[in-house]
């Protein structure tokens, strides 16, 4: 079967991971993106996966916090290392191999990051799950998932959200709000578009690397996508 892309990073929020809970880990959700997951991988893609951490702990937006903002932005990469570990339970028990790697040093529950190991993982058809994000504070999960695709050479990030893809204005304030198919990077940053913070941004605009922002809640969509179907909002150059 042709492929849309070969290999990919799909990055999945912390915070969707709650489903309709307000904290922690919702199973169907879980079990929902091991399934989507599992669907593509079956089709010969090479998944490697970021995941965030929101739904446990964020180190920004913390002001009035007794936790300092690098103890904060630890406690938050740790929170994704605790996601990770949920996500390689679930696909393991529908079947799937992976491999947890954590940018932090935990060799007990993850691999390290070691670049040429995850790129072989990946090419013996295991789904990488990389956690911690970049291992250092003043990142976000999106810089990780910028990162890691550049550098296991990723062909596109696929950005799973709650939303269609990228709009002109936010669709939930504003009713005239128009989805793009297709945007530039020059585009998402002449029209303030949020697509990722600006570091993850900026890192895929000088690498020429792709983005889908794409709806992951919708059962089926990561395999449309895969399959070529015109689905969600791309970036590119
Ligand atoms: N974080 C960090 N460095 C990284 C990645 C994450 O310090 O490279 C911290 C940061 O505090 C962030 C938290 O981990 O707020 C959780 O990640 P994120 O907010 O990106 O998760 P998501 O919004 O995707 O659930």
């Amino acid at each position: 079967m042709e492929l849309a892309y070969q290999r990919v990073l799909l990055k999945l929020s912390g915070e969707a991971l709650m489903g309709k809970r307000d904290f922690g880990i919702d199973n169907a959700m879980l079990l929902h993106y091991a399934e989507e997951i599992k669907s593509v991988q079956r089709m010969g893609v090479e998944v490697a996966v970021v995941i965030g951490g929101g739904n446990i702990y964020r180190g920004v937006n913390n002001e009035n916090s007794v936790i300092e903002r690098v103890q904060g932005d630890y406690m938050g990469m740790l929170a994704t290392v605790i996601n990770g570990m949920a996500l390689q339970s679930s696909l393991e028990s529908i079947g799937v191999y992976t491999r947890l790697i954590s940018a932090i040093e935990m060799k007990e529950v993850a691999e390290p990051y070691i670049r040429r190991r995850a790129i072989r993982h990946l090419e013996k058809g295991r789904v990488v799950i990389f956690s911690a994000g970049t291992g250092n504070p003043y990142f976000t999960t999106d810089s990780a998932a910028a990162l890691r695709a550049i550098e296991i050479g990723a062909d596109v990030i696929l950005k799973g959200t709650k939303v269609n893809g990228i709009y002109t204005s936010d669709p939930e304030q504003d009713s005239t709000a128009e989805m793009y198919d297709r945007v530039t990077f020059d585009e998402v940053i002449d029209n303030s578009l949020r697509v990722m913070d600006k570091t993850a941004f900026t890192l895929c605009q000088e690498n020429n690397l792709p983005i889908v922002v794409f709806n992951i809640y919708e059962e089926g969509n990561l395999q449309s996508l895969l399959k070529g179907q015109q689905l969600g909002s791309v970036v590119s150059g």
